[in-house]
């Protein structure tokens, strides 16, 4: 067939997955088949992308190199016509026929394959995937193309079909570059042929298409698009739009922020925070959601490198005009422009975000709410933007009421004079944490102690180690006291030394201390005198440099139960009554049962203040002991 460059007419046979498909699409009765207008613009505006991008590398071998790209749609009621013509790259006649007679492209692939998986829903398959061109056969009984290629050699060609088995193909003279699609509509479909049902689908579905688009030379849809916008001139409802366009989104932006500048990179972006976190709705871990543009053409969507992974959250459009516009995927990892983009963009995202903060509080901490686990992740994972990250940080403390929050510099802004490190306590909810032992001992000290209700908070505070040049303190850790209480500690350092005696009292509460620790074994490394425990009888504290609670507590819950790892120390408040009732027990006998069974459930209650899993056999063992006991016997 092609030793003879003729205009003759040839009828050439759909592959047969084509006639597969066409059949299904022809017989299907899809309601939704007004999604051709869509398929048929999006392929217009995917050739004049291509188009755009010849133009830009190879001008002089351009045909109608001068022809503005745009689309324009042409509907005739009385001859029941949709017409769609672009000025886009074209199709050669080889190209027509592997195009628009095989299988190749991607959406209808995975149509039929899903088809030949399980019988599912035509209608919901067509939906799902689109079937690109063929859908024209949805709505037309019959399709003709005239196209002519972008290169000065290439002849036009006519394509046409019913959609049954075969289709022709000639080629022909004399046409403008680019594509041209005539669908004559079925007897029932001619609404498809009034200009303003044209107008309103272009408006659902193509208003962002970065092309001009005619319907009978009125143009409808948004020509600019909005990144490349002045940011006055963009209304809220444009935004929206916009963001639920880019963002395949349904819900409304929780922040936008439209970036600007032209040195050191040109950077056109419009970044959305969207309103809620899919990924703490239980979906799946996120893609990133920003897609990068040089010069309105695409170059690549949902790209990974163009901000750090803990902000996949953001969706947006990036423009450089900066950047080579054949970047691969390849080139783009270690391509020094995306590297400055990248460093760029996180630095003014986060100084975005930071800005929202001190603007409306509130507001920022519904962002925190839905999106902390992200800049948490982001101050574990980026040295590089740690600190300016810790500061978008937002918790609960013991001076914020329930529900309201504090973030670091606001914590270092109050702290009290004397003051050396920052605190935190971790703990399931505000009421365990104020109802344990931790808090008392600094709140006597008037501080600021930060709640930690997350396992990932306490990796974080450990990462992060220090803040403004304090350090970050657990309130469970045993050098506790050297901090901030320095004078006093220093004394009784140095007094120490000098005063062998210890007073009765003092011997008294070591003694029980050791007897404690003789009953309770291995389960704690040491059982000391507290200074600092005002209220509470006990208190588990953390003696090991490697493991935090927090640490321990994420490895116990792995564990599932058994006895916490690593060194624990048993604090006692000799001073309360529990342990002076104990000493009193346990000084008439040293074997009272009574005695005993209260030392274990001092430590189980103090494993439960310190959010640690106790076994309840066990506890309830104890408890019942204790009962029997405080009843008497008969
Ligand atoms: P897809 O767009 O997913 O590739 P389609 O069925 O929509 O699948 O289109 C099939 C192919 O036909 C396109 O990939 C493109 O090569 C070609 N094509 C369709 N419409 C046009 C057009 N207006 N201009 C140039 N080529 C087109
Ligand atoms: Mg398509």
């Amino acid at each position: 067939m092609s030793e003879e460059k003729t205009q003759k007419t040839q009828t050439m046979q759909f592959e047969a997955e084509v006639s597969q498909l066409l059949n299904i699409v022809i017989n299907s009765l899809y309601t939704d088949n007004e999604i051709f207008v869509r398929e048929l613009i999006s392929n217009a505006s995917d050739a004049l992308e291509k188009a755009r991008h010849f133009q830009l590398t190879n001008k002089d071998s351009m045909v109608d190199s001068d022809l503005p790209l745009e689309i324009k749609i042409r509907v005739d009621e009385d001859a029941k016509t949709f017409e769609i013509a672009d000025t886009g790259i074209g199709m050669t006649r080889d190209e027509a026929v592997r195009n628009l007679g095989t299988i190749a492209h991607s959406g209808s692939k995975e149509f039929l394959s899903s088809l030949k998986e399980n019988g599912s829903d035509i209608k919901d398959l067509i939906g799902q995937f689109g079937v690109g061109f063929y859908s024209a056969f949805m709505v037309g009984k019959k399709v003709t193309v005239h196209s002519r290629a972008v290169a000065k050699d290439a002849a036009p060609v006519v394509w046409s079909s019913a959609g049954t088995g075969n289709f022709d193909i000639r080629e022909t003279e004399d046409l403008p570059r680019g594509t041209t699609i005539t669908v004559d509509l079925k007897d029932d479909e001619t609404r498809y042929a009034k200009a303003d049902e044209i107008k309103e689908l272009i408006k659902k579905f193509s208003n962002f298409v970065a092309y001009p688009i005619f319907v009978n030379d009125e143009q409808v849809n948004t020509v600019q698009p909005l990144w490349t916008k002045n940011p006055s001139e963009i209304s809220e409802d444009e935004l929206k739009e916009f963001y639920r366009f880019i963002g395949n989104a349904f819900d409304e932006p929780m922040y936008h922020y439209q970036f600007n500048a032209d040195a050191p990179l040109s950077i056109r972006s419009i970044l959305f925070v969207p309103g809620q976190n899919m990924e703490l709705m239980g979906m799946n871990r996120l893609d990133p959601g920003v897609s990068l543009y040089c010069r309105r053409v695409l170059i690549q969507s949902e790209v990974e490198e163009l901000l750090p992974d803990y902000f996949r959250f953001v969706k947006g459009v990036v423009d450089s005009e900066d950047l080579p516009l054949n970047i691969s995927r390849e080139t783009m990892q270690d391509s020094a422009l995306v590297a400055k983009l990248r460093r760029v963009l996180s630095k003014r995202l986060i100084k975005f975000l930071a800005e929202q903060a001190s603007e409306d509080a509130e507001k920022y901490d519904e962002f925190f709410t839905n999106f902390g686990m992200f800049i948490k992740e982001g101050v574990a994972t980026d040295f590089d933007h740690r600190e300016e990250l810790a500061k978008l940080l937002r918790y609960e403390s013991n001076k914020t009421g329930a529900g309201k929050t504090v973030g670091l510099p606001e914590y270092i802004e109050r702290m009290p004079e004397g003051q050396k490190a920052i605190y935190y306590i971790s703990g399931p909810s505000r009421e365990v944490i104020e109802a344990g032992p931790y808090l008392e001992m600094l709140e006597e000290h008037g501080f600021e102690v930060v709640y930690c209700y997350e396992g990932v908070d306490d990796f974080v505070f450990t990462n992060l180690r220090e803040f403004d040049g304090k350090p970050l303190i657990s309130a469970d850790q045993a050098d506790l006291k050297l901090e901030g209480d320095v004078e006093k500690d220093d004394e009784s350092a140095e007094d120490s030394e000098e005063k062998p005696e210890e007073s009765a009292d003092d011997r008294e509460a070591g003694d029980l201390a050791s007897w404690i620790k003789n009953q309770l074994g291995e389960d704690v490394e040491e059982v000391t005198v507290s200074k600092r425990l005002v209220k509470s009888p006990a208190a588990l504290i953390n003696s090991d440099e490697f493991m935090t609670t927090g640490m321990k507590r994420v490895m116990q819950s792995i564990n599932k139960g058994g006895m916490p790892m690593g060194k624990l120390t048993l604090e006692i408040n000799p001073k309360h009554g529990i342990l002076q009732r104990m000493n009193t027990l346990r000084t008439k006998d040293p074997d009272s049962d009574l005695a005993k069974q209260a030392a274990h459930l001092l430590l189980s209650n103090a494993q439960i203040a310190a959010g640690m899993l106790v076994d309840p056999k066990t506890m309830m063992e104890q408890s019942q002991k204790i009962l029997e006991a405080a009843l008497g016997e008969e």
